[in-house]
């Protein structure tokens, strides 16, 4: 039956897959494709983790005959059967192995989804005592999972890509071929990387507002995706059909052949209207009066340059630095192995200069994925958005910090560098940051290894911040306003919480003032000011943010010819004006969209 889920639409247009339902097993696993020729091993590890779990179950049983001219615990003895049972059924087996070597899942991710295919079934059943079996099916889905992590995969997570695939390419068997989306209750930033170079061609998830950073690195991806569609990941079953539409938030279950004839050709008008857009790589940011624009990339990994460079980005605006020191169990990247890849970051920019902002990590981006750890820091800190997040967080340890600023630093020897801090507020913090890179420069120069000049720059997205513009102006190169905290802090909204995302308004006054504010006062006094929060990619604001007086936009490498259309359509002179009827209006929203 063709049911709909609605969310918050985060990145735009339409995919078509079978559901790849992750991470709803109480074991924490890893979710990744294997290559054909792993495809024996991953089957022999599940084969070896079930016998062992069949051995326990029956050396439990035994023990129990023993026991039996005491007091037999018969129950647990049928459910020991009951186990045992489920553990030897050919349809369990079979359906792993289908999943390893049809689709090339790793062997935990594989029992998982079978396990959870069978739970449905248990759960839709109208026999009480059959329903309630679904709790034997986790138990001994625990169990063999459990069991491999006895005996790791020697297979690395990252993944081999199985490109992006049109609705034209549906195939109906289960073969490696079918296009898969993702589902999952809630994935870290650190995961959604993860799967950045995978095969989904889309992502939805429960949780998360539209500027959350699993959002952000969804929207890197250039593939469709919802966030805060809230039980998705209990409606949705494992291989069910789904359309997801990121234009319109909308999730699309069991679609009928109508509805999926309509989604297949709005896909294709999607791809038409990209391919017209690749048109404009090579034709210059210029409004209709003149004015130049420099549209910039954010990007979080060095190979991201390639996709900046091929959209025709003047720069790297914002290089999220905090994406290399995720996911790696507390092991933080070491200054040579952090000099390379900032080094790969600029010799991919081939010559333009390339910001990167020094470790934002904490709020919504924990360094781990594992939930244990979240769990670890939410208890700590019960406000973790407020806490020792980005650049309290590097001056709350100087030996890390520095060693981030030298690998910057070095970086520099190779190409134009911006070093840019994230999230600073107070007079000290800006006194300590400045006071250790000079610290670090005399490292390297007593070291006698090569660094470069960079430019510094402050991110404006604390009130406080916007509020004492002149002290930054004075300290710094450059400013980028981080528009996705500052709506985050200055409206009180939590932007990775989807309860209170109708709240997180871009166009609120508060939010417009502080901004205008920033924009007028920077260019004044001829200091260079760009917008690296999500507000610059969007195309319904690009008209606002030019009225306001914004010359340099940085975004996702996919946003930026949309963008550029809409700048060349543009007339400043006369979008200055309108500009100010917005910024004075009770509803700013309600001039938008006139
Ligand atoms: C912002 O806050 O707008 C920003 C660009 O930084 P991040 O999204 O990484 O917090
Ligand atoms: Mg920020």
């Amino acid at each position: 039956m063709t049911f709909s889920i609605h969310g918050l639409a985060v990145a735009r247009g339409i995919a078509i897959g079978r559901a790849v339902i992750v991470a709803s097993s109480r074991v924490d696993v890893a979710h990744y494709f294997i290559e054909p020729e792993q495809i024996e091993a991953e089957i022999d590890r599940v084969r070896v983790a079930r016998n062992a779990v069949v051995d326990e179950i029956i050396r439990v049983q035994e023990g129990l005959m023993d026991m039996r001219t005491k007091e037999t615990p018969h129950e647990l003895a049928a459910i020991l059967d009951v186990h045992l049972m489920l553990l030897q059924d050919d349809d369990l087996i079979d359906g792993v192995k289908q999943r390893i070597s049809g689709r090339l899942y790793n062997a935990e991710w594989a029992v998982t989804a079978q396990l959870e295919a069978l739970a449905r079934q248990f759960d839709e059943m109208e026999d009480r005592y059959l329903r309630e079996r679904k709790a034997d099916i986790e138990q001994i889905a625990e169990r063999v999972l459990r069991a491999m992590q006895g005996a790791p995969s020697p297979i690395a997570p990252p993944v081999p890509s199985r490109g992006k695939r049109s609705s034209q390419d549906l195939l109906l068997d289960d073969t490696v071929d079918v296009p898969l989306v993702l589902i999952a209750h809630d994935l870290s930033p650190a995961d959604m990387l993860q799967f950045k170079q995978s095969v989904f061609a889309g992502f939805v998830t429960d949780v998360g507002g539209k500027t959350s950073h699993t959002a952000i690195v969804a929207r890197s991806m250039d593939i469709p995706a919802v966030v805060g569609a809230r039980s998705a990941s209990q409606l949705v079953r494992q291989d069910d059909w789904v359309v997801i539409d990121g234009d319109a938030g909308v999730i699309i279950v069991d679609p009928s052949p109508i509805i999926l004839a309509e989604y297949g050709f709005k896909q294709r008008q999607g791809e038409l209207e990209r391919e017209r857009l690749s048109r404009l790589r090579f034709t210059p940011a210029v409004t209709l009066d003149d004015q130049k624009i420099e549209l910039l990339a954010n990007i979080e990994m060095p190979d991201d340059a390639q996709a900046a460079v091929a959209a025709g980005a003047v720069g790297v605006g914002l290089f999220r630095s905090e994406f290399l020191f995720m996911g790696r169990q507390g092991a933080l990247p070491g200054e040579d192995e952090q000099y390379e890849a900032y080094k790969r970051a600029v010799e991919g920019m081939q010559g333009l200069p390339v910001t990167i902002r020094t470790v934002d990590v904490g709020a919504d981006k924990p360094l781990d994925n594992k939930s244990a750890d979240r769990i670890h820091r939410d208890e700590a800190h019960l406000n973790p958005a407020l806490g020792l997040r980005a650049i309290r967080w590097s001056l709350a340890d100087p030996a890390m910090f520095l060693t981030q600023l030298r690998a910057i630093l070095r970086a520099a020897a190779h190409g134009k560098v911006n070093l840019l801090f994230p999230m600073l507020g107070a007079a000290s913090e800006i006194r300590q940051a400045l006071a250790l890179v000079a610290i670090a420069r005399a490292e390297l120069d007593q070291r006698g290894i090569p660094h470069g000049a960079v430019r510094l720059g402050a991110m404006i997205e604390v009130p406080a911040a916007a509020l004492t513009l002149p002290m930054f102006i004075r300290h710094f190169d450059f400013l980028s306003v981080g528009t996705n905290d500052l709506i985050q802090y200055t409206l009180a909204i939590d932007r990775a919480d989807e309860s209170v995302a109708h709240l997180y308004d871009p166009v609120h006054p508060a939010v417009l003032r502080l901004l205008a504010g920033t924009i007028s006062e920077c260019r004044a006094r001829g200091k260079s000011v760009s917008v690296c929060g999500e507000m610059a990619g969007d195309i319904t604001l690009t008209r606002l943010l030019l009225g306001l007086g914004l010359r340099s936009f940085s975004m996702h490498p996919s946003q930026i010819l949309a963008v550029k259309q809409q700048i060349l359509r543009a007339d400043t002179s006369k979008l200055q004006p309108w500009a100010q009827q917005v910024l004075d209006a009770e509803d700013p929203a309600s001039l938008l969209a006139a």
